[in-house]
């Protein structure tokens, strides 16, 4: 924690606030995502008495699930200074990046459910920011197994279409399809925000989304996925057999409605704009943990920080963490207060330029660890496979730097 906050204007309460999440993150945070990385099953991630719930339930007790929720269905969304959100994100980030994102992907389908003006959705939305234990638990279900990076490049092209479709009989969708392994929250969420293809002649341009609750019968779910990185987060595939829904679960009935916010950016700048966030706090955590090594080890008769080139190399690791965290703030401050033209190409950069840095600080402070930065007794080996898997999380880089040029 040595980093200085140089950012002014930071209301007393955002302030108490941070200070209270800190001490969360780094308490209770920290320690279960580093126990949680280790656990060999990833099925013992999400059993009972795991730390998971830990961290879920006192990120529940401090109100931190509502964030992003209006205070309508109360949520802190609107009483908040802006600063507030990106400051303890980044925070939970610097604890554990995988943890965080699945803190604040918990909140997606209830989010979404508070901008319906349906009693049943709006009521769905008021019991999740009630909801202090984790007994509702949200995932953004978009990839499939043979659809990826289409959901981004895919366009009009029918060969890209969704696999997963909803048909509209009577009152009901019928669903049929698999969501992918990578959905995060994927075997522990209880709702979901459910992409699915309503004319498939349109390819990704005839989607709808859906808002729903995931015990209905005909869905099922796969097995928690076991990875590389960020293997505290929970993912796994949902299964849709002629799963059938109420009509007004398809919050998002019509393709060209999507296609509308889609020509704005305002999801992909939403998504990687959270996970930009995130990531920035990745890369400070990494940053943290070499600089602190760094004046502990002693070699050539003095701590590794009295070498010059140790010096210069933890210089450049701070300038493009400072650089990042800038950036990151800044864009998000943008897109707050214009969530209707938001500035998407800067948020695709920010989630690149947040990503790519986590990766290479986390890959220099193993280089000034030596090789205790490969043992796992250290936590910064995690902090650079967690980094890694931030590269292809929420759009594989390359494939969104094409995506946001069409936006610059
Ligand atoms: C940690 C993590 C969390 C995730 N969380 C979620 C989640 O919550 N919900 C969810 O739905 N998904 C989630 N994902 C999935 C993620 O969005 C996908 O992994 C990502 O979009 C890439 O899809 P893919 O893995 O199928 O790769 P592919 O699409 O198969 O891509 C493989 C490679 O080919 C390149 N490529 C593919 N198509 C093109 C093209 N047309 N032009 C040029 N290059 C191309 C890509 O850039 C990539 O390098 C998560 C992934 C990770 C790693």
């Amino acid at each position: 924690m040595n980093h200085r906050n140089i950012d002014i204007n930071i209301s007393k309460e955002t302030a108490a606030m941070l200070k209270e999440v800190t001490q969360f993150s780094l308490q209770v945070v920290r320690p279960a995502g580093i126990e949680l990385d280790k656990l060999p099953d990833p099925e013992q991630v999400i059993a009972p008495g795991s730390r998971l719930w830990e961290v879920i339930q006192g990120h529940r007790e401090m109100g931190l699930h509502t964030l992003y929720l209006p205070k309508h269905v109360g949520g802190l969304a609107d009483g908040l200074d802006p600063m507030a959100t990106l400051l303890l994100n980044e925070q939970l980030g610097y604890a554990d990046a995988g943890l965080a994102i699945s803190l604040s992907v918990a909140c997606m389908p209830f989010a979404l459910a508070a901008l319906i003006p349906d009693p049943e959705l709006q009521q769905l939305a008021r019991d999740f920011c009630e909801d202090k234990k984790g007994q509702l638990i949200g995932c953004w279900a978009i990839t499939e197994p043979d659809h990826g990076t289409d959901w981004f490049l895919g366009g009009a092209n029918p060969k890209c279409a969704p696999g997963l479709t909803a048909e509209l009989k009577g009152d009901e969708y019928i669903i049929n399809g698999e969501k992918s392994s990578w959905v995060s929250n994927g075997t522990i969420a209880t709702h979901a925000v459910l992409h699915v293809a309503l004319d498939p002649s349109r390819g990704m341009h005839g989607q709808g989304v859906a808002v729903l609750p995931l015990n209905l019968p005909g869905i099922s779910k796969g097995k928690p996925l076991d990875k590389m990185g960020q293997r505290a987060l929970n993912q796994g595939s949902i299964i849709f057999q002629d799963a059938r829904v109420p009509k007004k679960y398809m919050v998002i009935a019509h393709p060209d409605l999507l296609n509308e916010a889609a020509k704005r950016g305002t999801g992909l700048a939403t998504v990687n704009g959270g996970t930009a966030i995130i990531m920035a706090g990745l890369a400070r955590a990494a940053f943290d943990e070499a600089l602190e090594y760094a004046k502990k080890r002693i070699q050539g008769g003095t701590t590794l920080f009295e070498h010059a080139p140790i010096k210069l190399k933890l210089l450049r690791m701070f300038s493009q963490v400072e650089a990042v965290r800038a950036a990151v703030r800044r864009m998000n401050l943008y897109n707050r207060q214009n969530p209707m033209a938001p500035a998407v190409a800067h948020a695709v950069a920010a989630k690149i330029l947040a990503t790519e840095t986590a990766t290479d600080v986390a890959s220099d402070a193993m280089q000034i660890f030596g090789g205790y930065g490969l043992a796992r007794e250290f936590s910064i080996e995690k902090m650079f496979r967690d980094a890694r898997a931030s590269m292809i999380e929420d759009g594989v880089n390359d494939a969104l730097a094409i995506k946001a040029a069409d936006f610059l």
